[in-house]
């Protein structure tokens, strides 16, 4: 239990960086850069380390698409048996794509939109988790319309301090997220206003890259006593995600989230659900790119907050290695983007080899997780290329954007 061994498929061998059994600079010669480089062993391993940490409480896993929706990634996913959190009609059409069985499918979300409610009913996922007495309504009206019922969980605001960032902290006092207490009270008094859903429990996300396990004990056992306390019958709990990755300080291994939640909930004959999607695929990738020239106390790259924007939105801290190991002297310089705004950085004070050239490449690690997922065209930048290693082997997994696309899109 709590074992601190890090997933690791991104290593130097002889002075070279190489992700599995591939050399990544031979990556960078044959496509250019930059390029989002994944390794599927991270990827399966991570998934797996989660599946077994929490076993015990036997609960469906739904990656949560909005980490990473890279139709390759999600077959890979899919088949070792994972289902899918989705939060809009784009990620219901690619789960489906990715054969992942509409009974595995969960769709959160603030603002789903009649269109979205249809579509998903029509397609029989297994489960909304509503988010407002409003919409509740909507998907009563909308099951009634297609004469389906359809189950629903209740996302709950248990307003507790999450201690993570503001932008990705979800189940505090004042968030957007989910509905107070009161509010829940209301519509379970209310149930046969809903006679087309089926209410089974409460959905519980708190938020992103959240460190500490007491955060979510805190917040299992807040809901477990209102529960108990009202008498509800609870026969579904989706416990969200949140669960962290080690970026630049060490985080609690996923051993220990599991030692601290499964005691709370094993033996209560409640079906848990979880959501993960940054411990899974988050580890799993490196942004390579190039030196475009040394300028005073910046280090100009070719990749810019369009292909990343972690660090300029969040303030986020990536690691940053040049793809040939360097030993010897170092200096302090900022490692920025071509993009035309200040906040296009990519890392602040960092120390890279006194003898980096232009043209030398970089990689940007843990970039997995809303990496892709949440890059833009802007400045007319293309959407980059995804590579997949495999032992020694990489195939495209999506393509350089073309210019044409910026028209015909
Ligand atoms: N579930 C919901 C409802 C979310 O909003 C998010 C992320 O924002 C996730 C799951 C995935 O969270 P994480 O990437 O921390 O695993």
């Amino acid at each position: 239990m709590g074992k601190e061994v890090e997933i690791n498929n991104f290593s130097y061998y002889k002075n070279n960086l190489y992700c599995e059994e591939v050399k990544v600079e031979r990556i960078a010669g044959k496509i250019g850069t930059p390029f989002y480089l994944y390794s599927r062993d991270c990827l399966c391993s991570h998934y797996k380390r989660f599946k077994k940490a929490f076993s015990p409480l036997s609960p469906l896993i739904c990656y949560s698409l909005k980490a990473n929706s890279n139709p390759v990634l999600l077959k890979i996913l899919k088949s070792l048996g994972a289902g899918a959190d989705i939060v809009s009609l784009g990620e219901l059409f690619l789960a489906l794509k990715a054969g992942i069985p509409p009974e595995k499918i969960v769709f959160a979300g603030v603002g789903k939109s009649e269109e979205e409610i249809r579509e998903a009913v029509k397609r029989n996922i297994y489960l909304f988790n509503a988010e407002s007495t409003s919409e509740l309504r909507l998907i009563n009206k909308i099951a009634a319309q297609l004469k389906k019922k359809i189950n629903c969980n209740l996302r709950v605001n248990p307003q507790i301090q999450t201690k993570t960032h503001r932008y990705i902290a979800t189940g505090e006092k004042g968030s957007k997220f989910g509905m107070d207490w009161e509010e829940i009270k209301k519509i379970l008094k209310n149930k046969n206003s809903f006679p087309w859903v089926n209410i089974l429990g409460f959905h519980l996300h708190l938020g992103s890259q959240i460190t500490s396990p007491e955060v979510y004990q805190t917040a299992i056992k807040k809901i477990l006593n209102l529960t108990q306390k009202e008498k509800i019958k609870l026969s579904l709990l989706d416990l969200g995600s949140g669960f962290p990755i080690i970026y630049e300080k060490k985080v609690s291994p996923i051993e220990n989230f599991a030692a601290a939640i499964i005691p709370l909930l094993k033996g209560l004959k409640i079906k848990i659900i979880f959501e993960p999607g940054r411990y899974i695929v988050g580890n799993s990738a490196i942004l390579v790119t190039r030196v475009l020239y040394l300028k005073k106390d910046f280090v100009i790259v070719d990749a810019g907050l369009n292909d990343l924007i972690r660090p300029c939105l969040y303030g986020a801290y990536h690691k940053i290695i040049p793809l040939k190991k360097i030993s010897g002297k170092r200096f302090l310089t900022n490692i920025v983007g071509p993009i035309c705004e200040s906040g296009d950085f990519l890392g602040k004070n960092r120390r890279l080899p006194l003898s980096l050239k232009e043209g030398d490449f970089l990689a940007i690690k843990d970039t997995g997780a809303y990496g892709f997922s949440m890059s833009s065209n802007y400045n007319c930048r293309l959407k980059l290329p995804e590579i997949l290693v495999s032992k020694n082997r990489y195939k495209i997994i999506r393509k350089r954007e073309k210019y044409e696309e910026l028209i015909y899109r």
